[in-house]
């Protein structure tokens, strides 16, 4: 097995979890690919990216039974994380879907269980979801998903002191840069880390002649380059899906590239900041 060469960041809680891990959206819904799609989960632990991502709607259930297969014999070097749908957010509902979410991964905890995207239900009533499952033992962190700036200050303005929201993840990559303009600085400000997700904008990014020409000066690829892109920053977290273990090999070499200041004004003018406030996107 490699050791793990993955950077870490620190949890608001002082916890520290790898800055690369594994997403699973689209993964354990084909039984023809499930043996290499357990291949490139295992690959990834064993170079270090050992934080994966899923959720109760992910092939409706598949992808964390998937999950099981993949960390059988490893769970403690795993830290995972699950979300739940929105109209299961009330404690009761909350409740059952992390007992099914455990039972289908075959575990007695999940690592962070976060609220997928915000629905109707009230903010307070999710909180004392959380509370209860924390204090049940059942998850060990909570955050939530798809939250805009608003939906933060809501939220960090309940009254929930021995709660700490641990991320926020977003959809963030070259492509979509809306967060930079005001949700990225008040997380970073409160070192509220953010988890970025679609890092590759589920592979639309990879065609991109910027993103080729910064790559051919890296002997990269440009998947490589946008998720370097991505961990160059302080507290971003962020979760590629790669089904195919050459992907995840490529992707953890990410880690390797140093983005140049000129490469990073190349970007900017193919991928440009935002200029003022932007609705968050969602995929
Ligand atoms: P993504 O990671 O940007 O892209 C995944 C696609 O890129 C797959 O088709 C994958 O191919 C391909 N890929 C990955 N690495 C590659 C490489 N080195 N070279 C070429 N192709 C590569 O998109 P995503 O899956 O939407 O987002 C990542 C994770 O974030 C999800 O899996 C999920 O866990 C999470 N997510 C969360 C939300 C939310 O609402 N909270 C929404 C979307 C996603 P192969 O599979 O063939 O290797």
């Amino acid at each position: 097995m490699t050791i793990s060469t993955v950077p870490k960041t620190m949890l608001p809680s002082g916890e520290f979890v790898p800055v690369l891990g594994q997403g699973t959206w689209r993964m354990g819904e084909n039984a023809q690919i499930r043996k290499q799609e357990l291949q490139a989960l295992r690959l990834g632990l064993d170079l270090g990216m050992n934080l994966i991502d899923t959720a109760e709607m992910y092939g409706s259930g598949g992808a964390e039974e998937l999950i099981a297969d993949a960390i059988r014999g490893r769970r403690d070097e795993v830290f995972l994380v699950s979300k739940f749908c929105p109209q299961n957010a009330s404690r009761a509902g909350m409740t059952a879907a992390c007992e099914r979410s455990l039972k289908r991964l075959h575990t007695d905890r999940i690592d962070l269980y976060l609220l997928h995207w915000r629905g109707s239900v009230p903010l307070e009533e999710t909180l004392a979801g959380f509370d209860q499952l924390l204090r049940a033992g059942k998850i060990r962190h909570w955050g939530v998903s798809n939250f805009d700036l608003d939906d933060m200050k809501e939220l960090v303005s309940l009254p929930a002191d021995l709660l700490k929201v641990a991320t926020n993840q977003v959809l963030y990559n070259l492509a979509r840069r809306g967060i930079e303009w005001d949700l990225l600085p008040w997380c970073k400000e409160r070192l509220l880390p953010v988890m970025a997700y679609a890092p590759v904008e589920e592979g639309r990014l990879l065609d991109n002649t910027t993103l080729k020409t910064v790559a051919s000066r890296h002997d990269a690829t440009a998947a490589q380059i946008a998720l370097a892109w991505l961990l160059r920053q302080r507290g971003i977290i962020t979760i590629p899906k790669a089904s195919r273990p050459e992907h995840v090999r490529e992707n953890s070499r990410s880690l390797e590239i140093d983005l140049t200041d000129a490469d990073l004004k190349e970007l900017d003018v193919a991928f440009p900041p935002p200029t003022g406030p932007r609705s968050l996107e969602m995929s």
